[in-house]
């Protein structure tokens, strides 16, 4: 069996260093905002190119806080990609504003810019942009339009950490940016985590506020906050895994190039890379038609796969849109798309195996 992705062996790979980590929080007895999440915030907010960092509990807290930092609220359209994980659209629920979705382009799943132009009115208040699978959407056009028109840039950043567009890495261009620690992103906690970044001073020191009770301090209550931080043995342990990213995100891409070569030529869909991103592979998804076919062929050969994502996120049955002419790319995704197992520990025999796999199965099919 060739499992989707297997944490077991990152975390043994690093075991010492990582029971070191706990044991020095537990020995500080500092559990909530400390050191150790002070240091990631720097170190994580110095990597984008931008002064300030906020850990807090969740990539989908990062979200919510971003926008209500920035003031979005009822009455506002916000503006996301119809084709995501549901916290990009669901955070924007969470505030009282109204979800606009755009359809995404098929190469990349960028949303696409031209559709959201068209999408801009003068009640849109801020863009929730994504960097789907690791690949940076066209970022700096994104920017430029919101600039124009004075509305605000959040960069779902949630998959794309040690992304680049231009060079530049993704999370240092808009307002805000959000990163998740959720165990199977790159950067990957052991439980729930996540962390915004941003230049601003004024929305750095709301989301401060707002992931403390909205406190500024010494029990004084402000606003109506939240109870959403990054606690210290997460920091911790993540602290010891940022010192391996760069060397991890560079096996995804050695993984990734080794696909692209093995199944060159086969009637399948290979991942977009655009002449100006740097992408990092938190998933290598391939297409096809047949897909679940593809994938179950994939399972009876042992390979494990999975599907991000089923459905496209205004056709979840949380927003109920089922009309396909509205956002025809972003439904065809939500049918072809297959994850293939991508991870810094997958070895070159193991991704060989998988190729001869796919070939096996699409044979089949
Ligand atoms: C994982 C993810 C989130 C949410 O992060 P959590 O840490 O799981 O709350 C948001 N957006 C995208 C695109 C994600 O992949």
């Amino acid at each position: 069996m060739i499992p989707f992705i297997d944490l077991a062996r990152q975390h043994e790979s690093i075991k010492g260093e990582l029971m070191a980590a706990l044991e020095g929080v537990l020995r500080s007895s500092r559990f909530i905002l400390g050191p150790e999440g002070e240091a990631l915030e720097a170190e994580l907010a110095a990597r984008c190119g931008v002064r300030h960092g906020i850990g807090v509990g969740s990539g989908t807290d990062a979200l919510r806080l971003a926008l209500a930092a920035l003031g979005v609220g009822p009455g506002d359209e916000v503006i996301t990609p119809a084709f995501s994980f549901v916290a990009s659209a669901s955070t924007i629920v969470m505030t009282g504003a109204t979800p606009v979705f755009v359809d995404v382009e098929p190469a990349t799943f960028a949303l696409d810019v031209e559709a959201l132009e068209r999408a801009l009115t003068p009640r849109t208040r801020a863009i929730v942009v994504v960097h789907l699978y690791g690949h940076p959407a066209p970022i700096d056009r994104v920017v430029a339009l919101a600039r124009a028109r004075g509305v605000a840039v959040v960069e779902d950043t949630a998959q794309a950490i040690g992304a680049t567009w231009d060079k530049r890495p993704v999370g240092g261009w808009g307002d805000v940016a959000c990163l998740s620690f959720y165990p199977t992103k790159n950067l990957g906690a052991c439980g729930d985590a996540g962390l915004l970044l941003t230049d601003r001073d004024d929305v750095a020191a709301h989301v401060r506020r707002l992931r403390h009770h909205g406190d500024t301090g010494r029990y004084h209550h402000v606003e109506l906050g939240y109870c959403s931080r990054l606690d210290e043995m997460q920091a911790a342990l993540l602290r010891v895994k940022l010192r391996r990213l760069d060397a991890w995100t560079d096996a995804r891409r050695r993984l990734a190039a080794r696909y692209r070569t093995l199944l060159a030529g086969l009637p399948l869909g290979l991942p977009g890379e655009h002449a100006r991103a740097r992408h990092i592979y938190h998933l290598f998804s391939v297409r096809h038609p047949q897909r679940d076919a593809l994938a179950k062929a994939l399972a009876d050969l042992g390979v494990g796969t999975a599907v991000h994502y089923p459905l496209p996120v205004p056709g979840q049955p949380l927003f109920g849109d089922k009309d396909e002419r509205r956002f025809p790319e972003a439904w065809r995704a939500s049918r072809e798309v297959l994850s293939l197992p991508c991870f810094p520990e997958l070895t070159d025999a193991e991704a060989d195996e998988v190729a001869a796999a796919v070939r096996t199965a699409l044979e089949r099919l």
